[in-house]
């Protein structure tokens, strides 16, 4: 009897179990043109398909990964309150958030990092989409005035990657909450002179856009990326008209003057360098403001545009 499980069974599944397991990870389909890729040309191409150029989802590490110069650190993060409404739908939230937390191997859906890109320092936090959606409770808020904080402590310009479905319902009204304070994390840095950049990433939705994600000094989207507060669906229904094409995508937001740029993944890199660099120049030439000429008022005063 024991010979049949220890011995039998155990060889059974290696000669027709093993060989199913390792082609699985080896080629990944791209959910734009569906054509094959290998698992290395994917990685090499920082998950953007060598076919069509579509932009996979990343996680937050692997975003931080591509952007920043190798040896950037992670931030130990202040606990939040888990669970402070006991809430319950299918499963008890608590148990969702254990089991996800064990699965990703992180504390909440933002990774908060410091480093450098190209040389600059900058305070980076990226949002981990596969961690409920990417939502924003109490521990996401928490990530955000770190990370501003920490930016304003070193003196360095603040990045963050946005991929959240919105606010996370399970924490009810502390979760909008987390809308002001995000916002007003964002202006500390705003009123320490240093640069806030947001990059949004597909799909950034709901209460991360309709708070911190749209207050950047600059705006960028990597392409194709779903970008909204509502659903289309919603809105369609609402006002009972065919929405255009491209709706709500990075392309279409930046024809119609609510993006800066659209950047593709290979060239967030070097973009958010040379960004950096412009932001920061008047600092590094600290030119005295007695430097500047006045010049002298125009001669034809009629002709002179008035002052709104
Ligand atoms: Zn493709």
């Amino acid at each position: 009897m024991n010979w049949i499980s220890e011995w039998a069974l155990p060889k059974i599944k290696t000669l027709f179990g093993a060989p199913r397991e390792v082609p699985e990870n080896l080629w990944h389909t791209c959910p734009a043109c569906e054509q094959m890729i290998f698992h290395r040309d994917l990685e090499r191409n920082l998950h953007v398909c060598t076919h069509c150029g579509h932009h996979m989802r990343v996680g937050a590490r692997q975003r931080l990964d591509y952007t920043l110069d190798a040896g950037w650190s992670r931030i130990e993060l202040p606990k939040a309150p888990q669970d402070p409404l006991r809430f319950r739908d299918q499963r008890r939230y608590v148990d969702r958030l254990r089991e996800t937390q064990t699965r990703t191997a992180q504390e909440d859906a933002v990774v908060v990092a410091h480093g450098m890109i190209e040389g600059s320092k900058v305070v980076a936090a990226a949002f981990e989409f596969s961690f409920m959606g990417g939502s924003m409770g109490a521990g996401v808020g928490e990530a955000l005035v770190t990370a501003a904080r920490l930016a304003v402590l070193q003196d360095a310009p603040l990045i963050v990657f946005t991929a959240s479905g919105g606010a996370r319902m399970q924490e009810g009204a502390i979760s909008l909450m987390q809308m002001p304070r995000t916002v007003i994390a964002t202006r500390m840095v705003k009123e320490a002179g240093l640069p806030y950049i947001v990059v949004l990433c597909d799909p950034t939705t709901g209460g991360v856009t309709a708070s911190f994600a749209m207050l950047g000094d600059i705006q960028i989207a990597e392409p194709g990326a779903l970008i909204g507060f509502a659903g289309a669906r919603v809105i369609e229904q609402t006002v009972r008209e065919k929405l255009p094409e491209g709706f709500q995508r990075a392309e279409y937001l930046l024809e119609h003057g609510i993006l800066d740029m659209v950047v593709k993944r290979p060239e967030m890199r070097a973009t958010l360098a040379r960004l950096i660099g412009l932001l920061r120049v008047p600092e590094r030439l600290a030119v005295p403001a007695e430097a500047f000429v006045a010049l002298p008022a125009p001669a034809e005063a009629d002709d002179a545009p008035t002052p709104a």
